[in-house]
């Protein structure tokens, strides 16, 4: 089967320059939704364990649950509050903050300018009182940024929007409560950081998705993609491969097929523009459900070394490319 290698070396280099950048391992909250953008739920939290990583952020109180035990801490982004001693949960609208009747801990979601999830800043004061009035277990505000990752002053804006959020909730006498809204790009981009934690994503996996007038910090990729060869033929000038046939054999070559294809998250793409692998080998023909073409004959070839590189061929991002990838493909770490 296809499968996917997991480069420690690389992850702990990665962890090192956001160490770095925020100032201490304690200040990352290791983010690990999404089957750790297709990483490996278990297999990453064990590694930021073993890095010495005490923090984690997930969606789902089913993740939470699968890795409590290599954390002091977890934070729930999108699951229903219950009292736990490692868990707190997102509030990201008033109605939920309303309807909760228990001393579970619990994390304010602001909206500074995102408009995806989080109370709006005129309900702030609503929501304070309401915390007050039903004595909820507040233990931080949050907030997250819409473009971190572009070119522009907005950036600054919801920065100074939330600069604003800890006055109002620190004036409302809230003293210990934690203050977080940096994702990756946030923590590349800011020159002193100096929030509680940081929710650390894709960096964390290798991929720096600012333009490169920010790239001065050099990540490595985790991932790497694997196939191996499940049969091999010769094919004669004019031969086709694959469905469709969109491959025409210019000349005689020996090709064999490989064990992966779209059912294992791999994109299918466009056999006219094809992808061409980390050993420059272009894929021949359509993708099929299982399976891909290549001209070569040796039993292993890796596909994806680089997931940023990887999404230009299909107009997409580094996120995409590694969380698709199937749950289901063995991951050994390297
Ligand atoms: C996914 C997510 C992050 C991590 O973002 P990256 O860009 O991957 O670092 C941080 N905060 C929230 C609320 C998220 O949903």
């Amino acid at each position: 089967m296809a499968y996917i290698k997991i480069n420690k070396k690389n992850f702990f280099h990665n962890l090192n320059q956001f160490a770095l950048k925020t100032g201490s391992v304690d200040k990352i909250a290791i983010v690990l939704k999404d089957n750790a953008y297709g990483h490996g739920l278990v297999l990453m939290a064990k590694l930021a364990s073993e890095y010495g990583i005490k923090q984690a952020v997930v969606i789902t109180t089913t993740e939470a649950e699968q890795i409590r035990d290599y954390f002091e801490h977890i934070l729930v982004l999108n699951g229903k509050p219950f009292e736990d001693d490692k868990l707190s949960f997102t509030i990201a609208d008033m109605r939920t903050l309303k309807s909760i009747d228990c001393k579970a801990e619990i994390e304010l979601k602001v909206d500074t300018g995102m408009h995806r999830n989080g109370i709006s800043m005129d309900e702030l004061g609503e929501a304070l009182e309401t915390i007050e009035t039903k004595e909820l277990n507040l233990v931080g505000v949050m907030t997250h940024f819409r473009s971190a990752d572009v070119l522009s002053s907005e950036l600054f804006w919801q920065q100074k929007s939330f600069a604003k959020v800890k006055s109002i909730v620190l004036d409302a006498g809230y003293a210990n409560v934690r203050f977080h809204s940096h994702n990756s790009a946030g923590v590349l981009r800011s020159t002193l950081f100096d929030e509680d934690i940081a929710r650390v994503g894709i960096g964390s996996y290798g991929y720096n998705e600012l333009p490169e007038v920010y790239d001065d910090i050099v990540l490595k990729p985790v991932i790497s993609l694997w196939a191996k060869r499940a049969s091999t033929r010769v094919l004669k000038k004019g031969d086709r491969v694959g469905y469709g046939g969109d491959f025409v054999a210019p000349r005689e070559m020996v090709v064999s097929t490989y064990d992966l294809g779209y059912g294992d998250g791999w994109i299918r793409g466009n056999s006219k523009n094809p992808y061409i692998t980390a050993e420059n080998l272009p894929i021949l023909g359509r993708v099929s459900m299982d399976f891909l073409s290549l001209e070569t004959d040796v039993d292993e070839v890796c596909i994806m070394d680089d997931a940023k590189m990887a999404a230009k061929y299909f107009d997409t991002i580094s996120y995409e490319m590694t969380t698709m990838l199937s749950v289901s493909l063995d991951r050994i770490v390297v």
